[in-house]
């Protein structure tokens, strides 16, 4: 998903119904929506409320989605970047980028700050590099590490940072009081696939007869963008057929589309269930 360069996020509000599957790990972040309206219940008591967690899992998987969720459920304000927007930044870009970021979230606390493709800054640093000073990716990083530090525990700020590299992470980023929580955000089941056709099938004129089990099952290794993208294209070939209404027949052949470009892009498609 593309994030735009710290703007507060105008897009609809986001809740977890919104959001298929997944139980667990909108059981994890359900606590952050907590701390979020209720800081005070946890801070009287000395808690230390956590800065940040990752959210780890395959591409498409509903990681922005959840983190927007967040925000939404909680009703705070949602300030996302992309680790890919500081690729090939000029010197010094980056790292000031991420400072006037944390200085808008701290002004606007309690409030979410999503980090997309963190592994875009966050890939381990080289260790004896000589050119490791120039590089403006580390410079971004170590600023984000900074940030990170610098505000207190319970400054309102939760940074929810997401990636599909967890082990190629800088070990620095993972430590206590910085991403210390992992959400897992993996493929969905086939009753999970079901879970989101449904949510994705609200917005569409429908064949009542058109089940969502049906769709599930042709489905194996889809994940929920490529499950939101069959129901689209479903929608668009009924058009084009000038149908009043999107058939079973219009998904599969949807389905046959979005397979075609994900065996392009060398996916392997499998199953476990
Ligand atoms: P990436 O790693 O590519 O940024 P991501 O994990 O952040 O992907 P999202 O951007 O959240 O994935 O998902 C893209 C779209 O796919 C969502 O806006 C939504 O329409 C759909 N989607 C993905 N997962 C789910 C889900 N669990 N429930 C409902 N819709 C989903």
């Amino acid at each position: 998903a593309k994030a735009r360069l710290f703007d507060k996020d105008n897009d609809q509000k986001v809740t977890f119904k919104d959001v298929a599957g997944l139980e667990e790990a909108k059981v994890e972040v359900m606590e952050v929506v907590d701390f979020l309206r209720n800081p005070g219940k946890y801070s009287e008591l000395g808690g230390k409320i956590p800065k940040g967690a990752l959210l780890v899992g395959p591409p498409g998987t509903g990681k922005t989605l959840l983190a927007k969720a967040v925000a939404g459920e909680a009703n705070v304000p949602f300030f996302s970047i992309s680790g890919s927007d500081f690729v090939e930044m000029f010197v010094g870009v980056g790292a000031s980028r991420v400072r006037d970021l944390f200085k808008q979230a701290k002004d606007k606390a309690p409030c979410i700050v999503f980090i997309d493709e963190i592994d875009a800054i966050g890939r381990a640093r080289s260790k004896n590099s000589g050119w490791s000073s120039n590089d403006e990716r580390e410079n971004t990083l170590n600023q984000l590490l900074t940030e990170m530090d610098g505000f207190g525990t319970n400054a309102g700020v939760i940074v929810l940072a997401a990636t599909n590299r967890a082990d190629i992470l800088d070990k620095a980023l993972l430590r206590a009081g910085r991403f210390d929580r992992q959400i897992e955000v993996g493929l969905p089941d086939i009753k999970e696939r079901a879970e989101i056709f449904a949510v994705h099938l609200k917005k569409l004129k429908l064949d009542p007869k058109l089940d969502t089990d049906f769709l599930a099952r042709q489905t194996p290794g889809f994940s929920g963008a490529d499950i939101a993208n069959v129901c689209n294209e479903a929608a668009l070939i009924a058009a084009r057929k000038n149908k009043n209404q999107v058939e079973r027949q219009d998904f599969m052949d949807a389905i046959d589309r979005i397979i075609g470009g994900l065996e392009r892009k060398n996916k392997i498609i499998t199953d476990a269930e």
